[in-house]
């Protein structure tokens, strides 16, 4: 964990953002309100949100690879990622530009960047740990988990960093695969558990328990974000899979000493 603070100098960036859904605008209003530039493209037509916004949106990929962007920040949905950047003529980039993708696994658009770009552009995997929700009144003390994968430009890549920094988050810097490894058994569980709240049609009551708002809580944040997220959390992280037959198990371990100790009584009463 450190801090990605330097005493490199700052730079106010022209950054290109692909895939102008809810996390994508979220993200574009704060790099905006600090004095970056934007625009952006998305397979969705953003052109009059972006008009309000002041950012340019290109419907066309190609003249938006080729404005000057210093950074281009990734911020599709998890299962569409290949797709997207398979489907852009990355040979259409002018410069060497930086790849920020904001994906909620890591090691997935890890290993998709470094195998569709060119070997001059370099690459910082990010997740901020915060949605549209929780991140609606600032990102102060909220986590920013990134790895350097392939930087040469250590300014562009501070000044990028600097925009979660100065808003106040919290900056850890871990390997993609730690983070997918902690990430399913945190994230993935509370979307998971959110998930299976819902199922159940879990609702708020006049005689709530604080234990029971969280629940509801929990079921209403897991539900915010898009069914494709979740099934993202499970499909490209590794890690996932183990943690939903954890969760399985260990429903089952309950279940079995809940019956256990009801057989239990009975027979006690029955004497
Ligand atoms: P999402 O459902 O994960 O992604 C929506 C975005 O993906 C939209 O920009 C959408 O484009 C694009 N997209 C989906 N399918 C596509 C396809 N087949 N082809 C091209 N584009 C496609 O919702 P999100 O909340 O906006 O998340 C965006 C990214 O941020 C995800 O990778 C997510 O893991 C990450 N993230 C989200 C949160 C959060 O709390 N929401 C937090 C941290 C990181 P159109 O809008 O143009 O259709």
């Amino acid at each position: 964990m450190s801090s990605s603070s330097s005493s490199l100098p700052l730079q106010t960036l022209k950054i290109g953002i692909v895939g102008f859904g809810t996390f994508g605008q979220l993200l574009a209003k704060t790099m905006i309100k600090q004095g970056h530039t934007t625009r952006a493209t998305s397979r969705t037509d953003y052109s009059q949100l972006c008009h309000q916004l002041d950012v340019p949106f290109f419907r066309d990929v190609i003249p938006f690879l080729e404005a000057d962007n210093d950074v281009i920040l990734i911020c599709t949905s998890i299962l569409s990622l290949s797709e997207v950047l398979n489907s852009m003529p990355l040979r259409r980039l002018k410069r060497h530009t930086l790849f920020v993708d904001v994906l909620s696994v890591k090691e997935h658009p890890r290993n998709v960047l470094l195998q569709v770009l060119p070997e001059n552009m370099d690459v910082l995997c990010t997740h901020p740990m915060f949605g549209p929700e929780s991140g609606k009144n600032g990102w102060k003390d909220l986590p920013l988990v990134y790895e350097k994968v392939r930087v040469r430009n250590e300014t562009r890549c501070s000044s990028f960093l600097h925009i979660f920094e100065s808003e106040g988050c919290r900056m850890v810097e871990m390997s993609c695969e730690e983070h997918d490894k902690v990430a399913a058994r945190s994230q993935f569980l509370s979307h998971s558990i959110g998930r299976i709240l819902a199922e159940m049609g879990i609702e708020s009551t006049s005689m709530n328990t604080k234990s029971f708002e969280t629940l509801v809580k929990l079921k209403e944040s897991a539900t915010n974000d898009s069914f494709d997220l979740f099934s993202g959390l499970f499909i490209h992280n590794r890690f996932a899979q183990q943690e939903l037959m954890n969760l399985e198990q260990s429903f089952e371990k309950v279940k079995q000493r809940l019956l256990k100790k009801m057989s239990e009584q009975q027979s006690l009463s029955s004497v």
